[in-house]
């Protein structure tokens, strides 16, 4: 059997789905694949931020060092396990060549002009009738150590020029902005502008709207085949038949590199960046309960309060593709909050746990734009610890490019160039 469309997309998470929805309002037709159900990868428990001040990509200054140390400590934020894979060892090399002042400040420009409608878009989708939990507080960065306050308030001065306050708070100013937070806090600032989401209710709205705008969106539907005649993708293949399309666009996040292959672009480097959450619905009955959005530096977590629960998330481990939960990482950010707010409990099995994958390109950047090779295949991945934030964007970026066959502005340092060659080795 063969289907046709305007345009097929492999992957239905965030940004699948964002592109999905810009392409259908461009007048042009779509059809959504997912291996399984649509939203359940790593859009589906993140921590909700819609963060455009935290346009810096991963690899920075000082990293290299910090992760080092990190590594040595089995409950720390970030873990990378050790494999004998010459892509994976070409990845973390490049990976840490860009932890430098120059590369992560063009990266930020970069990041930070791509997200510059971020926020008015997310109103337009509303706008639009697209319902999801949104809550706009801002986001609260805490600190337990002096020092590293210091340094990070210095660092601040980097997101004036993109229009991005922060107020810095002391202890007391903190705990007052909000009071759940323990004494053992000394500091922090706060990004009034930004706000966080429900997630799983964002990508729901999505799906919603889209079945309602005539996209046929497919779950469990894996893209097993990419037919291609010289630089021109033809059709995908599934389980259940052909689905020819004039244009291809690959969105399958942390899975990319295998859907790419199938079209023979080898070595795609995109890394899982496995992540976990925790949910404590109802929250923990503390002293004052979290309301704010917060940020905990020295452990690197994420508290996300949304109706219902509130939501603990972090961890960086480059273990591969898998979704094995870490009780050993689990616990670690439950202590965290412990370590942080007043009376959360330290013991993760009041929580139901989860784990995703973030798509990470060596050079914290996504990946937008044609695969070098091709004229009609399109990759839109590789967006860290982004990918919710960025999502709109560059759902508006991939349909521009379809639409009218011009690279829109802004988009050259996003370029899947600089990493792929077909039928070669990209990286
Ligand atoms: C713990 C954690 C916290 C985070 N917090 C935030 C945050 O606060 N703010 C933010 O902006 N970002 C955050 N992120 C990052 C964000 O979740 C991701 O960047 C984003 O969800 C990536 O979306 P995606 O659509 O690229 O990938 P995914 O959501 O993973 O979707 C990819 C889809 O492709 C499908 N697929 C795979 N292979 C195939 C195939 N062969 N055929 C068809 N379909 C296929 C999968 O089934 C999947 O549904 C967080 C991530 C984690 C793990």
């Amino acid at each position: 059997m063969t289907d046709r469309s305007d345009v097929v997309i492999v992957g239905g998470g965030v940004v699948g789905l964002c592109a999905a929805y810009a392409l259908r309002r461009h007048g042009i037709a779509v059809t959504v694949l997912d291996a399984g159900r649509p939203g359940a990868g790593a859009s589906h428990g993140n921590a909700g931020w819609i963060v455009p001040s935290l346009s810096g990509p991963v690899p920075a200054p000082g990293l290299t060092r910090t992760s080092l140390r990190w590594m040595l400590r089995p409950a720390s934020p970030l873990y990378i396990q050790p494999r004998a894979d010459p892509a994976f060892g070409r990845w973390l090399l490049a990976f840490w060549r860009r932890c430098n002042a120059r590369d992560h400040r063009a990266g930020l420009e970069a990041t930070a002009a791509l997200n510059r409608r971020t926020m008015a878009l997310f109103d337009a989708y509303r706008a639009d009738g697209i319902a999801f939990e949104q809550h706009a507080d801002g986001l609260v960065f805490a600190y337990l150590d002096p020092a590293e306050l210091e340094r990070d308030l210095r660092g601040l001065e980097l997101l004036q020029p993109f229009g991005y306050e922060a107020t810095p708070l002391d202890g007391e100013a903190m705990r007052e902005l909000e009071p759940a937070l323990a004494g053992t806090v000394v500091g922090g600032y706060h990004l009034p502008q930004e706000r966080h989401v429900r997630p799983d209710s964002f990508v729901a709205g999505l799906v919603a709207r889209l079945t309602v705008d005539g996209v046929d969106l497919r779950g469990d539907t894996p893209v097993i085949g990419i037919e291609h005649r010289g630089d021109r993708v033809t059709a995908v293949e599934t389980p259940a038949g052909r689905i020819a399309a004039d244009a291809v666009v690959v969105c399958a996040g942390a899975w990319t590199p295998g859907v790419l292959r199938l079209a023979g672009v080898r070595d795609f480097p995109i890394e899982a960046g496995k992540g976990y959450s925790l949910d404590y619905a109802p929250p923990p009955p503390l002293p004052q309960p979290v309301r704010r959005a917060l940020y905990l530096h020295e452990v690197r977590v994420a508290v996300t309060p949304l109706d219902g629960l509130v939501r603990l998330a972090g961890t960086m481990e480059l273990s591969g593709v898998n979704d094995r939960l870490s009780p050993r990482r689990l616990m670690a950010i439950a202590r965290a909050g412990a370590r942080y707010l007043q009376g959360w409990p330290a013991d993760p099995a009041v929580a139901t746990p989860w784990t995703g994958m973030r798509p990470m390109t060596p050079d914290g950047l996504p990946a937008i734009g044609r695969v070098p090779g091709f004229a009609n295949l399109i990759v839109a991945s590789g967006h860290a610890m982004l990918g919710l934030t960025l999502a709109p964007a560059t759902g508006e970026a991939v349909a521009e490019l379809i639409a009218t066959g011009r690279t829109p502005e802004g988009l050259g340092p996003f370029d899947p160039a600089r990493f792929a060659r077909r039928g070669g080795r990209a990286g």
